[in-house]
This record gives structure tokens, sequence and C-alpha cells, in this order.
């Protein structure tokens, strides 16, 4: 079979073993709606690491939960003259190891449950990379593709406006995710300064560059998941060259991934988007599909690569599958037919606890969402230090930290799954409940 052509036979047997120490125990009677409940996903696997880590009870339960949730109901002036109100979330997970840290996401299947898992996993990835900063999310229901520059302007405002006691530099600092960018970024960062009655830069990041973002932050997110991948090759002593890739995504993540892989000499085979897919063997140009997508508004059309189906695509043999939109993509229903060797989460909870299993069975190496694509919050740290410095970096110097940083948390991951004999996920997972609670037991609780 070519999935096991893929997987050393000393590999396979190893996951096996591992599987056995690691595997979560998934309810065999679960239901699909369970098992892509993020929230659901966050917590069995905060649960086995929490177990393995031996963590006490109390601070079992104060980890568990998030800190604070709000949700806030917001009322637009919409372009025709009706009024909507939108319904929005902020997520605050922990503030043990610094500020509050996390994106806001605009999209039509936003729940409470998601920005909460969300907001947990911004904790963990904070912990992972080492940053200063606890975890938080937020998110709005809505769907941004159908709604006019002025009507996002206003729900942002809005928003921000419901937020100001809650958010500031010191205490909860958003950033862009699915459904925003840096646009979003200055409405906000504008709103909050106006009440303020002073410019504050460091409220929020992933700002443009020229009202105190800082170089690099857009490409970021990509270039670690690149980074990533460079480390893991490297480990499984597999060469760049002839290294298929096929990427699930090509928004802000997805596009700068796939240019700086293809710009380092992998083969991008496979672009699957939600609106088509592509595929070319020898590998697709990169920079002329970027070219061809801003023109046409889509990746569909690009002449250089065959159209396939962009569920089935990302089911064909490559050595890295990196998915790199958003939730439960590989799961029970697709996670068996996988043919990749590494599986590089470039998106939040793109895998589910079944298809972890699964994965684990045949082999796959994961590279965990809250390492490989902790290039986008590691960079955002960069963006606030330099905002409270009012120093700016040039973008190597942006880029050699970042890298730095991601080489050194794929290190602490692998040999932290090697020393307690888990898997990467739960590996990362361990590492960062271990950091989070060390802080949280040494500054005590406040009773
Ligand atoms: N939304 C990104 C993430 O999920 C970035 C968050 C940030 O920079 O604060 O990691």
């Amino acid at each position: 079979m070519a999935t096991e052509s893929l997987v050393p036979a000393t590999e396979r047997r190893d996951a096996k073993e591992r599987r056995k120490s690691a595997a979560i125990a998934v309810q065999p009677d679960m239901s699909y709606e369970q098992e892509t409940n993020p929230w659901l996903a966050q917590e069995a696997r905060f649960d086995f690491a929490a177990k393995k880590l031996n963590l006490d009870d109390g601070m079992w339960k104060i980890l568990r939960q998030p800190t604070r949730e709000l949700i806030v109901h917001i009322p637009v002036g919409m372009d025709d003259g009706r009024i909507e109100v939108f319904t929005g979330y902020r997520v605050q997970h922990s503030i043990s190891r610094g500020p509050c840290k996390g994106g806001v996401r605009y999209a039509p299947d936003v729940s409470l449950d998601e920005v909460r898992a969300l907001a947990s996993w911004m904790t963990w990835k904070c912990a992972v990379v080492n940053i200063p900063f606890g975890g938080a999310k937020g998110g709005i229901i809505c769907d941004p593709h159908k709604m006019s520059q002025g009507e996002l302007e206003r729900m942002t405002r809005r928003y921000t406006a419901e937020l100001m006691e809650f958010i500031g530099p010191e205490k909860d600092v958003p950033a862009p995710d699915v459904g925003t960018n840096e646009q979003t970024m200055a409405w906000m960062m504008d709103t909050y300064s106006m009440h303020m009655r002073q410019t504050v830069t460091s409220v929020v990041t992933g700002k443009p560059v020229s009202m105190g973002g800082s170089r690099g932050r857009v490409e970021a997110t990509g270039r670690g998941v690149s980074i990533i991948c460079d480390h893991a090759l490297e480990h499984l002593g597999m060469p760049i060259q002839g290294c298929r890739v096929i990427i699930q995504g090509f928004g802000n993540v997805g596009s700068n991934a796939a240019k700086l892989l293809f710009e380092k000499g992998y083969t991008v085979v496979g672009i699957a988007e939600y609106d088509g897919g592509l595929f070319n063997a020898m590998g697709i140009d990169i920079n002329a599909l970027l070219r061809h997508r801003k023109q046409a508004g889509s990746v569909v059309g690009f002449a250089g690569a065959e159209a396939v189906d962009p569920l089935e695509l990302i089911t064909r043999e490559c050595e890295i599958l990196i998915p790199a939109a958003t939730e439960n993509v590989i799961t029970s229903r697709n996670a068996a037919d996988l043919k990749c060797r590494i599986l590089c989460e470039g998106a939040n909870g793109p895998t589910t606890m079944v298809a972890d299993d699964i994965l684990a069975e045949k082999g796959i190496f994961v590279l965990p969402d809250i390492l490989a694509n902790a290039g986008g919050v590691t960079a955002s740290y960069f963006e606030w230090v330099q905002d409270r410095m009012g120093y700016f970096w040039n973008e190597a110097e942006v880029n050699r930290r970042l890298d730095l940083i991601m080489s050194e948390s794929f290190h602490d991951v692998i040999s932290y799954a090697v020393t307690h004999n888990v898997n990467n996920r739960i590996a990362a997972y361990m590492l960062a409940i271990d950091r989070v609670a060390f802080v949280a037991k040494q500054r005590g609780m406040y009773a």
C-alpha cells in the first residue's frame, strides 16, 4: 500500500507503542457532532496531558476553564438602512504568564465553544514558544465576505468599544485571525485610542506597518510553518528535494507557507481551496499562482495545474500535508485515507481526536497546531515589544528571531515526546501545561 511504503516499519512499530501509551480515550459512541466540537477536543487533550503530568486536582480545575467569557450584542447600521445585531465573543483563558493574547475571528459559524477552545489553544501555544502571554480569542458571528467595508468598520468599532475595559496592552491584546486582517486591527487600535484620548499602538498586533505594525508579521505564520517543516524533514532524515507538499487553504497562512516552501525548493503539488483544487505532479509555480489569484480573485482557472476535487486532493500521496484553514478538516471520515508522511497543522484544530488515533496507527508524523502555527503569535509578540520600545526592527531581524524561537520550540516538543514517550501533540500540551502551571503555582491564588 502506498501509505505504508512511506513509513518505515520500525517507525510504524514505534508509533503503535506510542499510541498505546498516548491515545486519548475516545468514546466509541461519540457522535460526529461531538467529535468535531473544538471545546471537547481541547478538553480531551488537556485532560490526557494533565493526567500524564500528574497535575494536582486544584490546578487541573483552574486551567481547565477560561478565566472570563464575554458575550456582546453589537448593533450595526447596515448600508441599506436596516439595523442588524451581531453576536460577538471574547474569551480570556489565562493571564498566568502575561497579558492575554489571541486573534479575532469573523465567520458565520463562530460559536462560544469554538472561541473557548481557540482561547485555550492560545494559552498553550504561547507557552510552547515560551513568550510572556496568556491566551484569549474573540469572534463575531457574521459573514465578512457579504459585508461592505463600512459595515465591517462600524461592527469592529462597536465590538471594540464593548470590550474597552477588558482589552489593553497589559490586559488582552487582540490580533487578526480568520476573516479579519490588518485593516480590522487599524480600526480596533483607533477606536481604543479614541476612548483613551491617546494613541495606544500596542493594544493590538497585526496592524499595518505604517502605524506600529511589525515587518514580517503578515508572513510570520506561514514562515513558522515552513521552518517547522524544515526541522521535521531534518529530524526524519528526509531531503527537501522531491518533498511533495499539499496545502489545504490558500489564505494568509496557506499562501505564505506555499510561497516560502516553493522558494526553499519543496515541490508544492497541490492546493485545496474551498472553491476548487489544483494539482500538478511536477510542482505548482506558486508565484505564478499568486499572480493569477490577484487577477482572478480565486485559484480556480489557473493554467499551470489540473483542476481537481479539493476534498479528494488532501488524501493524495505526498510527503507533507498542511491543513491551513480552519478546524475539523481531518476527521474520522477521511483520516484513514491520508497518504502523507507528515501532517503539519497550519490551522488551529484541523485534526479531531478520533483522527489523531487513526494517524498514530498509520505512523503519520504530526506537527501539532500549537507548535506549527505559532509563528504568527511569536511575531505578534515582537510587534508588541517594538511598539512598547517605540523602536522598530528590520525584517531580517524579525525573521532571525522568529527562526530562533520556532527552532527551539520544535526541539523542545520533540525531546519532550521522546522523554515522556508520548506523541508530539500530547508532548506540546504537556510542555505548555507544565510551564503555565509552574507560574500559576508560583504566583499563588488570590482569594
Ligand atoms: N490568530 C493567530 C493565531 O491563532 C495569531 C494570534 C496573535 O497573534 O495574537 O495564532
